[in-house]
């Protein structure tokens, strides 16, 4: 059941957080879960086997290393870059909410780009930064010249590539052009960066840049969402700023052990990431032919995830969700994603019940 936040708890919490609920995934039993972009699949066998053996390895009964120096080791490695350039975070969440604290803040303005990932507006709200929002086109597309103009005095710029929810990237060259035209650290969440392959990812620009921050997470490509482990790539000085506000033991040893296994063999998840990747474009098509025929519309997507408007898009979520058992996002209500779905994409048996479901009630 939800909690709710009575007139009494209100009074007693912080003016600026009096409009706050606790955040709820929405999650509801159903067979098919298609709303949280996690991976269909649990950690192959190969690495499961490998995790099993170290959290059995792991002793509980003392604090894990704060800052994670064995993982930063191993991600430093598979990334090509120095520990002092590398921090983890229990998942990228963490990570969003330090960055604002260390580098927002009241006073500072955080450049946002929606639709965007709900989180960044939060964590704005909830260390009192500012927020400029910098709308996407009609057709969800960056706007380019309006975000350099906005970021000229900006302290933190966000932008997410591939985007959460629309799927689209973020033009190296543009953030590029974009970092050397504001002193900002802009941040590029490429949460969903393996789905789009590393000639989209703005991770080169890190050492050209001091003042480019790129997020990753081992939550989606790597099936690693319950464990809660994220990471930033960036400036020695930009880890230290981050490394000065965290928790010291937000990231637990059982945690640390698991996500050491999973780097270290993220060669394993290949195969994974490439179904997931052949499964959108397959899922993508499909819906693409219902887009032709006039029923919806259809975004390609670089991520995990396909972004989808349909007329009575809040009907068709709730009938998916109580004749079909398929859970999706529902974005309708969310501002500019008026009759807006975003569907993850499944295993191959999960994408074809959506798809005929879809197109059955089409
Ligand atoms: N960034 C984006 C764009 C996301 O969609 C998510 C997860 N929904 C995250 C960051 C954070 O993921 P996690 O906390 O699981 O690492």
């Amino acid at each position: 059941m939800a909690v709710v936040i009575t007139e009494e708890a209100r009074r007693r919490m912080q003016p600026a957080f009096a409009d706050l609920e606790p955040y709820d995934p929405l999650f509801t039993p159903v067979d098919v879960l298609l709303s949280a972009n996690e991976n269909p699949c649990d950690v192959p066998p190969v690495v499961r086997a490998c995790l099993n053996a170290a959290l059995t390895a792991t002793p509980l009964n003392r604090y894990p290393d704060p800052m994670s120096n064995k993982l930063r080791d191993a991600i430093a490695l598979w990334r090509g870059c120095d520990r002092e350039n590398v921090i983890v975070g229990n998942g990228g969440d963490e990570l969003l909410y330090n960055l604002l604290l260390a580098f927002g803040g009241p006073g500072r303005v955080l450049v946002n780009t929606p639709p965007a990932f709900s989180e960044y507006a939060l964590q704005a709200q909830l260390t009192g930064t500012t927020v400029r929002d910098v709308w996407r086109t009609a057709d969800f597309a960056l706007d380019e010249e309006a975000v350099i103009e906005a970021s000229k005095d900006a302290a933190i710029v966000i932008l997410t590539s591939p985007n959460n929810p629309t799927g689209d990237l973020a033009s190296r060259e543009f953030v590029e052009r974009l970092a050397r035209s504001t002193d900002a650290l802009v941040l590029v969440d490429e949460a969903y960066g393996e789905f789009a392959g590393d000639d989209a990812s703005c991770l080169p620009l890190v050492k050209e840049r001091p003042n480019v921050v790129v997020l990753r997470t081992l939550s989606k490509a790597y099936a690693l969402a319950g464990a809660r482990c994220g990471y930033i790539i960036a400036s020695p000085d930009v880890v230290a700023g981050l490394a000065a506000v965290r928790q010291p033991y937000s990231v637990n040893v059982l945690t640390q052990a698991a996500a050491q296994v999973v780097v270290e063999m993220h060669d394993a998840y290949e195969e994974s990431i490439a179904r997931i990747v052949f499964e959108r474009e397959r899922l993508y098509a499909e819906l693409r032919e219902l887009a032709d025929a006039g029923k919806l519309e259809v975004w390609e997507s670089a991520a995990n995830f396909l972004f989808v408007r349909v007329t009575g898009a809040a009907r068709l979520f709730e009938r998916l969700r109580d004749e079909h058992s398929i859970l999706v996002r529902n974005f309708s209500g969310a501002p500019g994603c008026a009759d807006c779905l975003r569907f993850t994409v499944g295993s191959p048996e999960e994408n074809d019940r959506l798809f005929a479901a879809v197109r059955d009630m089409l």
